[in-house]
């Protein structure tokens, strides 16, 4: 069984016994204000967007920090802005706001994340830049995006960069951002309706509510054969894994349920799923190939596709 990176160890218990913490607390309005934050901090401040993840670990005493930088009042941060066949989901847009956006009309995928997301609480304080910036696997927001070719644009003091999600998760809880910098947002492609269509499919374990597995899906149709393919899978990887050997099956092929079915049979090529509470690896392999299935022809039938 794979091992895998536990969040950040504690160096120094900031919070008391009843898990109160006496760190700093800033509240900047500007990106420029916040990046300046974190670099005077030298890695030792944290961002705090809606809080849903970072502080229950603060409170365990499972992440020490000296200050927080709430962005949570950054105009520049928040929404959905589009330019050029592409939309970007300012960082700290909540799950129900992005549910709520035509973006999510468009792109079926993303809707489907974040509907799928804890209960109305979470979705309405949870913010798309938390879940990416925390990359955790599981998150349902993060297979969708990979499905996307999504961008993460990012801000420091020295300047702003722009990286794809593939390269930003490189492993468990683990990703690309350098400490000073901000997750301002991600960028991804407004498909043109009528021949492309998108789905995210998932199954949670009932105790825990998150993802065992979940699958996101992306196909752009011509013809009736698969033009475009992306496929990437929620919880059963180090990071939401991209299944190339799903899309490289069934591109080119007509798109139909048995071209489904048997180019979902290859999910298991690119995932790595482990035992644990919410069932065995073997298990997950089966379940991962069921939900590729299901998202791939719900996104041909919203492509326009009979499968
Ligand atoms: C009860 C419960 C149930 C849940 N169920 C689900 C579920 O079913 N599916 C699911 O996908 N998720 C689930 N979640 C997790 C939820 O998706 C995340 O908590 C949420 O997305 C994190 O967003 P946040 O704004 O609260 O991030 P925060 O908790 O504020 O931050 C999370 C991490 O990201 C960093 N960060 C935040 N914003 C930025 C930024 N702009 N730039 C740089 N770093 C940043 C923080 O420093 C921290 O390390 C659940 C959470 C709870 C509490």
């Amino acid at each position: 069984m794979r091992t895998v990176t536990e969040v950040s160890p504690v160096t120094e218990r900031a919070t008391d016994a009843t898990g109160r913490s006496d760190a700093d607390y800033h509240r900047p309005e500007t990106v420029e204000a916040a990046c300046r934050r974190l670099r005077d901090a030298d890695g030792r401040a944290r961002v705090v967007a809606g809080g849903q993840t970072l502080m229950p670990l603060v409170r365990q005493g499972l992440v020490d920090t000296d200050a927080f930088v709430d962005v949570s009042a950054i105009p520049a941060l928040s929404g959905v802005a589009r330019e050029d066949g592409r939309a970007t989901v300012g960082a700290t847009t909540t799950y129900a706001e992005l549910a709520a956006h035509e973006l999510s009309d468009r792109v079926a995928a993303l809707g489907e994340a974040c509907a799928v997301v804890a209960d109305r609480q979470v979705r309405s304080l949870g913010t798309v830049g938390g879940a990416v910036a925390h990359g955790d696997p599981t998150f349902d927001l993060l297979a969708p995006l990979r499905a996307l070719d999504a961008e993460v644009r990012l801000a420091a003091p020295d300047g702003r960069r722009r990286v794809p999600l593939d390269s930003f998760l490189v492993g468990h809880l683990r990703t690309d951002r350098r400490e000073d910098e901000l997750v301002t947002g991600v960028t991804v492609e407004r498909p043109e309706p009528g021949r492309s269509g998108s789905a995210y499919e998932r199954h949670a374990a009932v105790e825990s509510g998150r993802a065992t597995a979940g699958v996101a899906a992306r196909v752009a149709l011509a013809d009736g054969a698969f033009e475009t393919v992306r496929v990437a899978c929620s919880a059963v990887a180090d990071t939401p894994a991209r299944a190339h050997a799903v899309e490289d099956k069934s591109v080119g092929e007509a798109a139909t349920a048995d071209v489904v079915a048997a180019a979902s049979e290859r999910v298991s090529e690119d995932i790595d799923p482990i035992d644990d509470e919410a069932g065995s690896a073997t298990y997950k392999r089966r379940l991962a190939a069921t939900l590729t299935e299901r998202s791939l022809l719900a996104a041909v039938r919203r492509a326009g596709g009979s499968p």
